[in-house]
């Protein structure tokens, strides 16, 4: 029997590095997360500090960074390393999104030598967490109409205002909020216990459980001058952090689509209904063969993203192509296998219904695919319809 790699022959795509990459991550992953999952799931939770340390010592925090202790690997090998640790669950993947894509490339990116000598290398070792802070409660998917609000106070500089579904925001040690200031927009760098900083973790979620989620609140928080992120202007300067992370949700999503399938088909081949395995009946043929289509696509799909930004020419609108159509066909590929397996389909006893709870998430954050579709509408038709 064929797997739904080998139908498209996605090995055959691959290199050197970028096979050890995901091998490892995926020994990793069978070893270490997969057996956890479901309780952590089950329970709403993470033990991020321990699954961030196992990260950095695989050196998969910011692994596509050059220096500072990180691996400096192709972002190719950053998305399949990606791919293997969201086939567990999308909400470790976003750990590593997080980590590595937002708060370590912001600071990469736009920081100080002091900060990144600061920060960096113990993000990379999973030492120090960090959170990413630019979502508030009345802007998602405007963050230019953000209130929170950097202000000067002679050299220092005072933050007020609000951040919600903050990934890491309660557990992180350092977090990257971005403000409204007099000359535009400025990221800074709020390292936790600073006076005036809180953090509420956000309960009852129905989607990425296994993920830290949390409300930032700053009143009257004071930072010295060196806390803001010197390279930082305006909104570029967290889009540019947000498309590192949705190239890797590109890989990401399919790696949740994968297990789903795989789930499914091995369900149908044990389950015997009317007296034959589902696995021998035309309907449920169907499903696999239109989800393991869409799960190819969307590899190939991503490998030629890696290939174009391993290049230096990928383009904000390929990426926003990627996401919307990986993000879209993972959560209908796992919605069609939640029902090949019947009413077990529903219960954490299998990773399919949980990842289709994740991908609601996955679909939403690192911008909803409405804004996608809008970002290509203008991209194709040269009109702005965001507003
Ligand atoms: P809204 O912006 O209110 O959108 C609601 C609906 O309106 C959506 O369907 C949207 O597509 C649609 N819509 C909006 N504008 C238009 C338009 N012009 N035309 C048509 N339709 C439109 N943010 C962070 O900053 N850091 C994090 O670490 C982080 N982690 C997250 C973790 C989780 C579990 C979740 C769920 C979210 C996280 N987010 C984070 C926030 C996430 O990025 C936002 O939820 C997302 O950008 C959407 O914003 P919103 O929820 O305010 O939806």
């Amino acid at each position: 029997m064929t797997s739904v790699d080998e139908l498209f022959a996605i090995e055959g795509l691959l290199a050197g590095e970028e096979l050890d990459v995901r091998a490892t991550a995926r020994a990793f992953a069978d070893r270490e997360l997969r057996p956890h999952i479901a309780e952590w799931y089950d329970a709403g939770t993470l033990p991020v500090r321990e699954v961030a340390r196992e990260f950095g010592s695989l050196g998969l925090l910011g692994m596509h960074l050059d220096g500072y202790g990180c691996a400096g690997t192709s972002a190719t090998a950053y998305g399949l390393a990606c791919h293997e640790i969201e086939a567990v669950d999308s909400g470790l993947r976003s750990l590593m999104s997080v980590q590595g894509s937002l708060a370590m490339h912001a600071i990469h990116a736009y920081g100080s030598d002091e900060q990144k000598q600061q920060w960096l290398r113990g993000m990379a070792a999973g030492e120090l967490i960090g959170c990413f802070g630019l979502t508030e409660p009345d802007f998602g998917s405007n963050p230019g109409g953000m209130r929170t609000r950097a202000r000067r106070d002679g050299k220092d500089w005072i933050l007020d205002g609000t951040k919600m579904w903050i990934t890491n925001g309660t557990v992180a040690d350092v977090a990257v909020v971005w403000a409204r200031t007099d000359d535009g927009g400025r990221g800074f760098l709020v390292p936790a216990g600073t006076p005036g900083l809180e953090a509420r973790v956000m309960r009852r979620k129905l989607s990425l459980r296994a993920s830290v989620t949390a409300e930032l609140s700053f009143d009257g928080v004071r930072l010295p001058a060196e806390a803001l992120l010197p390279g930082a202007r305006g909104l570029r300067a967290p889009l540019g952090c947000l498309g590192e992370a949705r190239f890797g949700i590109v890989f990401g999503s399919m790696g949740a689509a994968r297990t789903c399938l795989e789930t499914a088909i091995e369900y149908a081949k044990a389950r015997v209904v009317f007296d034959k395995p589902i696995a021998g009946y035309q309907l449920t043929q169907a499903k696999i063969a239109d989800g393991a289509v869409e799960y190819g696509k969307g590899m190939l799909l991503a490998l030629h993203l890696g290939r174009l930004k391993d290049s230096g020419q990928i383009t904000p609108e390929q990426v926003s192509a990627g996401k919307l159509n990986n993000t879209r066909e993972a959560l209908a590929i796992a919605r069609e296998c939640r029902t090949i397996l019947g009413a077990n389909g529903i219960t954490l006893e299998y990773p399919v219904m949980r990842h289709a709870a994740n991908l609601e998430t996955v679909i939403t954050y690192e911008g909803t695919s409405e804004v996608h579709q809008l970002v290509l509408g203008q991209a194709l038709t040269g009109e702005n319809a965001f507003r």
